[in-house]
């Protein structure tokens, strides 16, 4: 569903991506590892259209989506869930819910509210909080936000960048079983985790990225089985 050839992305001088190819199949949990600085953001923002690549090709389902706007790429299926949640925290739940189908078209508000009724379902923990200012959440339940805001553009392929950072274990895993529950519903998912053990318990294929680039890639078990991976992310003494 999505493929990438040989890309090329700079910040300024300095090459985050370099001569980058990756595959993403239909339906497929995709996780990627990486140290910080790895360029594993940069990969997702030039995904979404945050970033113009200098170089090589971006095709998903069929087209070529490199270099295209932001509000251009949601439209075509993709949804960014960004590091920093970037939730509106003096906007209530709701209205912040609704930030996330800005692109579309549709102007029925039924449909819409039938949409929100859905995330709600996937995260009973916001019901009830709709008209409650998105700031007075838990980090937890800001990041279930962001993620359902990111699911009202209904993306075929969501990308999610490091959503467990500063989350409880049991939260970190209330939201792992979520996106196994999305990909159930055939949504294709790409992760982007520095909480590597969460990560792989639900990984179809992984890919590890150093210096900007892909260095390894296989399912998830050869990958936790691989030593070197497991010393460098694992913690194996
Ligand atoms: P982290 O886990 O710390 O977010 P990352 O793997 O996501 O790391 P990126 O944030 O994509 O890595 O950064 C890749 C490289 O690009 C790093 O060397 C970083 O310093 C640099 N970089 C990222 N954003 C910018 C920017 N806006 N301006 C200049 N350099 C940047």
């Amino acid at each position: 569903m999505l493929s990438i050839k040989n890309l090329g992305v700079y910040h300024g001088y300095v090459q985050a991506i370099n001569n980058l190819s990756l595959e993403a199949k239909e339906g497929e949990l995709l996780v990627i590892l990486g140290a910080n600085g790895a360029g594993k953001s940069t990969l997702l923002g030039t995904i979404a259209g945050l970033y113009r690549p200098s170089a090589g090709e971006i095709i998903f389902r069929n087209n070529s989506i490199a270099g295209q706007k932001p509000d251009q790429v949601v439209k075509q299926g993709i949804s960014l869930v960004p590091e920093k949640r970037e939730i509106f925290s003096s906007l209530s739940v709701l209205d912040n819910l609704m930030l996330g189908a800005f692109h579309r078209y549709r102007k029925d508000k039924s449909e819409l509210m039938n949409d929100v009724k859905e995330i709600m379902e996937l995260f009973p923990a916001l019901k009830g909080r709709e008209r409650d200012q998105a700031g007075s959440l838990s980090g937890g339940l800001q990041q279930m936000l962001a993620i359902g805001r990111g699911l009202m553009s209904r993306p075929t392929l969501l990308m999610l960048d490091e959503p467990s950072i500063g989350l409880a274990p049991l939260v970190v895993r209330e939201i792992m079983s979520i996106l196994v529950q999305l990909k159930k519903k055939g949504v294709t998912i790409i992760l982007v985790e520095q909480n590597t053990k969460s990560a792989l318990k639900v990984a179809d294929s992984v890919l590890v990225m150093e210096r900007g680039g892909i260095t390894h890639s296989g399912s998830s078990s050869d990958v936790i089985a691989d030593s070197l991976i497991q010393e460098a992310y694992l913690g194996k003494a």
